[in-house]
C-alpha cells in the first residue's frame, strides 16, 4: 500500500473508497485484466471494517461480523475460511435463524487487508474533493493529486459521493439524480472500554438487542460485544454500539457528555472490572435507511462509465456491499449505462 503524488499516467478505473465494496470491485476489475487506482482518505484501509488498537487490546469498533444470508457471497466465504480468515460465530445472537454469523480472525479490518493486498495501486490518506468529467474520462481531484481514468467507481456513501460530483460539475440524468437524494443514512455511536478484569457479556461473547428483544435493560445500546470472544484483547475489552433511534436523537451533543453518558449505561456488562480506558467513536453515515431502489450499483454514461456502488444499493450489510462491489465491477466492464 502507498502514498503517492501527481500521477501522469491514466489507469482504466479509478476506485473511489477502500472499503469491502471498493476493494470487491478491484479485485473484480483487476481479475479482468484492468488497470486500477484505489484512493481512500482513511489512514488505512477497510472504512466501516475498522478495528482500533487501545493499549494490547484491539477493537472491532464498525462492522462486528457478518451474515451469509444468499448464495452471493458463498465461494468468498470458502474462500476467507480456506485462508484462515473467518469462522463462524453463531446463526443469530438471540436466537437462531439458521444464517451463519462470521468473525474475523485479527479483527474487521484484517479482511479489507486481504483483500488490498493482492491490487497494484491502492492509496490511504487521499482524501478526494472532486470528480471531474474530462475529454476522455474522469479525474479525482485530491489535495496535490489527482488520478486520471477512463471509468470511475465511487463507493463513498452517497450524498458525500453526489457532493463531490456537484464539486466536479458532474450533471447526473435526471431520472437518477431524485432517488440518489433521498438515500440517507443513520448515523451511530460506538463506545470503546478496555476493562482491568472480565466483562459480563454472555456467550457467544455478544448481544444483539432489538425493539422485541425481551431484556428492556439495554439502554441506549443496540450491539454489545466483547473483543476478547475474538481473541483481539485479555482479559475484556467491549464495544457497545448505540442504537440508531438513540445516536439520531443525540448526534448533536458534544463528545464529552455523551461519552460519560453511555459510560454511565455501560456498567452492568463491566462486572467487578475497573475501566482502564474509553473511546468514543461517531459514524456518521454508519447504515443506509433509504435504499438505491433496484439492485445493486447504478451506472451512468457508457462510453466513460461512471458507476455509484456501496451497501446503500445492495443492503446496509457487509454482503450488501460485497455484491453491490462485484455487480459495480460488471457495471464498469460492460459500459453499462443507466437502467440498461
Ligand atoms: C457501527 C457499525 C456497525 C456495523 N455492524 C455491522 C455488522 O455487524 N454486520 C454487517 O454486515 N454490517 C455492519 N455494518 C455495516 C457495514 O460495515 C457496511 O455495510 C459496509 O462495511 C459498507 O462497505 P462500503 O464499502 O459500502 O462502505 P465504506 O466501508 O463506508 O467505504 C467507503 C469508503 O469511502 C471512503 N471515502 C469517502 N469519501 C471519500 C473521499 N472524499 N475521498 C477518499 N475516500 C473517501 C471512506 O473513507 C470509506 O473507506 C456496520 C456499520 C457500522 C458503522
Amino acid at each position: 500500500m502507498a502514498n503517492h503524488g501527481a500521477q501522469a499516467d491514466p489507469v482504466d478505473v479509478a476506485v473511489l473508497g477502500a472499503g469491502l465494496c471498493g476493494l470487491t470491485a478491484a479485485r473484480e476489475l483487476e481479475r479482468a485484466g484492468r488497470t486500477v487506482t484505489v484512493v481512500d482518505k482513511g489512514r488505512g484501509v477497510g472504512g466501516r471494517l475498522a478495528t482500533r488498537r487501545i493499549g494490547d487490546a484491539r477493537f472491532d469498533h464498525g462492522a462486528q461480523f457478518f451474515t451469509q444470508r444468499g448464495p452471493d457471497l458463498a465461494a468468498f466465504v470458502q474462500e476467507l475460511e480456506g485462508a484462515g480468515l473467518v469462522r463462524e460465530w453463531c446463526r443469530g445472537f438471540n436466537r437462531s435463524d439458521g444464517h451463519p454469523r462470521y468473525w474475523v480472525v485479527g479483527g474487521m479490518t484484517a479482511l479489507a487487508k486481504y483483500l488490498a493486498a493482492d491490487l497494484a495501486d491502492v492509496r490511504t490518506g487521499v482524501e478526494v474533493r472532486a470528480v471531474e468529467r474530462t475529454t476522455d474520462g474522469w479525474r479525482l481531484v485530491a489535495d496535490g493529486a489527482e488520478v486520471h481514468a477512463a471509468a470511475v467507481l465511487m463507493t463513498s456513501p452517497v450524498p458525500q459521493t453526489l457532493a463531490l460530483l456537484d464539486t466536479g460539475g458532474v450533471e447526473l440524468d435526471p431520472g437518477i439524480r431524485p432517488p440518489l437524494e433521498r438515500i440517507d443514512y443513520d448515523p451511530a455511536f460506538a463506545l470503546m472500554v478496555l476493562l482491568d478484569g472480565a466483562g459480563t457479556v454472555p456467550d457467544p461473547g455478544a448481544v444483539q438487542f432489538s425493539a422485541s428483544h425481551p431484556d428492556p435493560e439495554h439502554g441506549p445500546f443496540s450491539f454489545v460485544s466483547d473483543n476478547a470472544w475474538k481473541g483481539l484483547a485479555a482479559p475484556s475489552a467491549i464495544t457497545l454500539h448505540a442504537s440508531a433511534a438513540w445516536s439520531t436523537a443525540n448526534w448533536d451533543r458534544p463528545d464529552d457528555e455523551l461519552h460519560a453518558e453511555l459510560l454511565g449505561a455501560a456498567t452492568r456488562w463491566f462486572g467487578d472490572a475497573t475501566v482502564d480506558e474509553s473511546q468514543l467513536k461517531r459514524w456518521r453515515y454508519a447504515a443506509p435507511r433509504t435504499l438505491w431502489p433496484e439492485r445493486s450499483c447504478v451506472g451512468v454514461d457508457g462510453a466513460t462509465p461512471l458507476v455509484l456502488a456501496g451497501d446503500a444499493f445492495d443492503g446496509p450489510r457487509i454482503e450488501g456491499a460485497y455484491v453491490s462491489g462485484r455487480s459495480g465491477a460488471t457495471a464498469v466492464l460492460r459500459g453499462r449505462t443507466a437502467g440498461s
